[in-house]
C-alpha cells in the first residue's frame, strides 16, 4: 500500500496542479479497513471536542466544501462527518442547478446566503465551483442573460475572471473571519461505473440514479480537464484544495477526517474564559442557590436515584 498522508494530498498553489500526479486508489488492504474505521472514529472525537469549543468562541467559521464528479461519495461522506457534530452548530447547503432567481443574480450570491456564522462550520455539498465546472463543461455561460461586455470576452478569459473572483472572495472570507476547506473526492471513471450499477441494481439506491448520470460521464475527461484548471488556479496558501482518493469509501471518509480536524486544530478555539466580575456573580449566585436548601448540596442524592435508575 502507498500509504498517505493528509499533506500528501494537499495543494496550496505553489507550482502547477496535475491531477495525473494524485491516485483515485490507494489500495488499502482489506483486512486493514477496521484500522482505518478507528482512526477515523478517533477523529470524530477530537472534531467534536474542538467543534464545541469553535461554538463556545464563536470567533472563526468553517467553510467545507465537498466537489466530486456523481458517486464519488459526497452524500455518505457528509452523513459521516455529520454524526460526530453538535448539529446546533453545523449547517449543510446542497447547490442544485440554480434557479431562475439564482440565475438573476451574480452566480457568488447563493453561496453567500449560505454562509455559516462564526463559530459554525458549513458544509456545502457541491458550491460554486460548480460555475467554473458544470458551468465550463456545458459552456452554459453563453446562456446567460448578461451584457454583451460580459459575453464577449473570449471563454478562457471568463473563466480566469471567475477563477480570480473565486480567489478574492475566499481572501474575503479569510480576512472576515472564516476558513475555507476545499475537498475533492477523486473517483475514477471505473470506479463510477460500478457505483452506477449498485444504483441501479440495488433498489434502495435507484432514487440516487437520473439517466442523465451516464449522460455526464460521457464527458468525463471534459470534467477532468475542468476540475484540473479549477484546482491549479484557486489552491492559495489559506484555502488549499485537498485531492482525496475516493475509490475506497473508507479511507476518503478517513481523510476527510483527517483534514476536517486539521482545519478546526489550525482554528485553535478555546473555551471563552470568565472575566473576574463575572466569576464573583457566579459565586453570589452560588451561594444564593446554596441558602435555598439550608447550605445543603443535595446533587449527591441526585445523583445517586440517578444511579440507581440506571
Ligand atoms: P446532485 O448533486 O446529484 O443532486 O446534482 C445536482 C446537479 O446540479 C449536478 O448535476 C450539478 O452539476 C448541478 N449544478 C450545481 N450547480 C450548478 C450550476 N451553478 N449550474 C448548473 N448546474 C449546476
Ligand atoms: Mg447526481
Amino acid at each position: 500500500m502507498e500509504f498517505q498522508e493528509l499533506k500528501d494530498c494537499r495543494f496550496d498553489g505553489s507550482g502547477h496542479f496535475k491531477l495525473d500526479d494524485y491516485t483515485t486508489d490507494v489500495h488499502v488492504k482489506k483486512e486493514l479497513r477496521p484500522n482505518f474505521d478507528a482512526l477515523t472514529e478517533t477523529n470524530t472525537r477530537r472534531m467534536s471536542e474542538l467543534q464545541g469549543k469553535l461554538y463556545a468562541e464563536g470567533r472563526e467559521g468553517v467553510v467545507v466544501i465537498l466537489q466530486a464528479m456523481d458517486a464519488a461519495g459526497k452524500d455518505s461522506t457528509i452523513k459521516h462527518v455529520m454524526s460526530g457534530l453538535n448539529p446546533q452548530g453545523v449547517t449543510v447547503a446542497s447547490f442544485k442547478q440554480p434557479t431562475t432567481e439564482e440565475l438573476a443574480h451574480d452566480f457568488l450570491w447563493r453561496a453567500a446566503a449560505k454562509l455559516p456564522r462564526r463559530g459554525c462550520i458549513g458544509l456545502f455539498n457541491r458550491s460554486y465551483y460548480e460555475d467554473v465546472l458544470v458551468v465550463r463543461v456545458h459552456d452554459l455561460q453563453k446562456t446567460y442573460r448578461m451584457p454583451k461586455r460580459v459575453l464577449d470576452t473570449s471563454k478562457d478569459d471568463f473563466f480566469e475572471q471567475r477563477y480570480r473572483q473565486i480567489r478574492d472572495f475566499e481572501r474575503y472570507l479569510w480576512e472576515n473571519g472564516y476558513r475555507v476547506l476545499k475537498i475533492f473526492l477523486d473517483v475514477s471513471r471505473d470506479e463510477q461505473r460500478r457505483r452506477f450499477l449498485d444504483r441501479i441494481d440495488d433498489e434502495a439506491k435507484n432514487w440516487k440514479f437520473s439517466s442523465s448520470d451516464v449522460a455526464e460521464r460521457e464527458l468525463w475527461p471534459k470534467y477532468m480537464d475542468a476540475y484540473e484548471q479549477c484546482i491549479d488556479r484557486t489552491a492559495t496558501k489559506e484555502a488549499p484544495w485537498y485531492i482525496v482518493p475516493a475509490d475506497q469509501k473508507f479511507y476518503a471518509r478517513w481523510l476527510v477526517s483527517e483534514a476536517m480536524a486539521h482545519v478546526l486544530e489550525e482554528c485553535n478555539p478555546h473555551y471563552p474564559e470568565l472575566p473576574d466580575e463575572q466569576r464573583d456573580d457566579l459565586a453570589a449566585a452560588r451561594t444564593k442557590l446554596l441558602a435555598e436548601t439550608g447550605g445543603r448540596d443535595d446533587r449527591a442524592e441526585r445523583d445517586e436515584t440517578e444511579r440507581e435508575n440506571g
